[in-house]
């Protein structure tokens, strides 16, 4: 595509943008009374104007019916997480049968993990990508001591190469295969919160299973923002929050994904609660777990509504837009801002961008390695209106999402950016 930096080409790219009409639908924050321009979807989505009607609705229905809200009304609760089923399938690539959403991220990850890690003789080795998010970090250290681990044996976390930002698929590869027989797991993010890096879940998830390993995926900064295909990539299990690109709400409820071949099977150990429990039969109260089929198997505790009201109101706009019309829209937009960026910076070194240059290899995301007064400049964005996110030590996080930002406002941006870079300078 070729970008140029006007204003005018900006809002022609507005205009002829078919997405343009869900800005509208999105409250925008504040700041000095005017609407900042906020590219920070990729830690909290923006709140769909829909959402409070759809939690109003099940408040009335509390109000009104109380326990018997349950059973009755239109959205009775004891099915409800299943009215978020399908689009949630769409959403990450699977079937129905192989996802459900239920409790938060890293809850899901551990529950993920009593399932899917288990290490059995020098199987015992999980690889994930060195600087994961902490969650994930903390998760596994914990699952593997549990286990009577080390994290040191049983960890092996992975680095790009020196003088590199982001991880070689080969050398993913290469890793996996070199741990062989004693790889019991692969557990890496979708996309890599810091760098923006996507990763190649299908070559991965092969090369774990001809390793004879078990292959996990966070998409915590996927879900919503790139197209995933779990089901026909042969992923085994995955997990991701909605309160990111999926604009359902601080402290919002999670998906889980796992493969139908594991779908029914009753040697894989669980943790389990009444509402995995087979629903037939699951007011009967009796003893002896039986696992619902699929991932709803995987249930502990009845379903929390009023977050997943609001994720059924985002989930709707994301069936209406569809997942590939917002990644066409993403990669111009977020190649956009990566022109941009590159001409305002012309002839400094102040900025590197870290995230992949291929856009295939990352999503809406770009992240800015600053070099030079790094929290200066961020603290000047934040003050002229731009909301974007400071990770230590001194990157800068900038993610356009596709569903409410606009060409403009990626525009509006690079003109502060460059005002900031001039007023910060040594
Ligand atoms: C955002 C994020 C989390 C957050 O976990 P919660 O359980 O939802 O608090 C975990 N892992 C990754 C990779 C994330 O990006």
């Amino acid at each position: 595509m070729n970008y140029q930096n006007t204003l005018a080409f900006a809002q022609e790219q507005d205009q002829n943008d078919p997405l343009k009409h869900f800005k509208a639908r999105f409250y925008a924050p504040q700041v000095n009374k005017r609407d900042a321009i906020y590219f920070c979807g990729n830690s909290l989505g923006l709140q769909p104007k829909s959402a409070q009607a759809y939690l109003d609705h099940e408040m009335q229905n509390w109000a009104d019916l109380a326990v018997e809200g349950h059973f009755k009304g239109d959205t009775p609760w004891f099915n409800y997480h299943r009215l978020l089923t399908a689009s949630s399938a769409r959403v990450v690539g699977a079937l129905e049968s192989e996802v459900v959403v239920m409790n938060q991220l890293t809850v899901n990850l551990h529950l993920m993990l009593v399932s899917f890690y288990r290490p059995e003789g020098k199987r015992i080795k999980v690889i994930m990508e060195g600087g994961a998010f902490p969650s994930d970090q903390y998760a596994l250290e914990t699952q593997v001591k549990f286990h009577g681990f080390a994290p040191e044996e049983a960890i092996v976390e992975l680095f790009p190469r020196e003088g590199e930002h982001t991880l070689r698929t080969e050398d993913i590869l290469q890793s996996i295969k070199d741990c062989g027989e004693e790889l019991a797991l692969v557990l890496m993010g979708g996309i890599n919160y810091y760098t923006g890096q996507v990763y190649d879940m299908e070559a991965i998830t092969k090369a774990g299973h001809e390793a004879g390993a078990v292959v996990g995926f966070d998409l915590a900064h996927a879900a919503g923002n790139v197209p995933l295909k779990l089901h026909d990539w042969n992923v085994d299990f995955a997990v991701w929050c909605t309160y990111k690109y999926l604009n359902s709400g601080p402290g919002g409820t999670s998906g889980v994904f796992v493969h139908e071949r594991h779908a029914n099977n009753p040697d894989l150990p669980r943790f389990a609660g009444w509402w995995g429990h087979d629903a037939g039969v699951r007011f009967q109260m009796k003893k002896g777990f039986i696992p619902m089929p699929g991932a709803e198997g995987w249930q502990v505790s009845n379903a929390q509504i009023l977050p997943m009201a609001v994720h059924r109101a985002s989930l709707e706009l994301f069936d209406e837009a569809g997942m590939d019309n917002l990644r066409a829209k993403s990669e111009k937009l977020t190649g956009y801002l990566e022109y941009l960026i590159d001409d305002v910076h012309v002839g400094k070194d102040v900025l590197e961008v870290i995230t992949p240059r291929d856009p295939k290899a990352r999503g809406c995301q770009i992240s800015m390695l600053v070099k030079q007064n790094a929290r200066e400049l961020f603290n000047k964005l934040m003050e002229a209106g731009i909301i974007v996110d400071f990770r230590e030590p001194s990157v800068i996080r900038v993610a356009p999402t596709p569903l409410y930002n606009s060409f403009e406002e990626v525009y509006r941006f690079s003109e502060i950016l460059h005002e900031c870079l001039e007023a910060v300078k040594n």
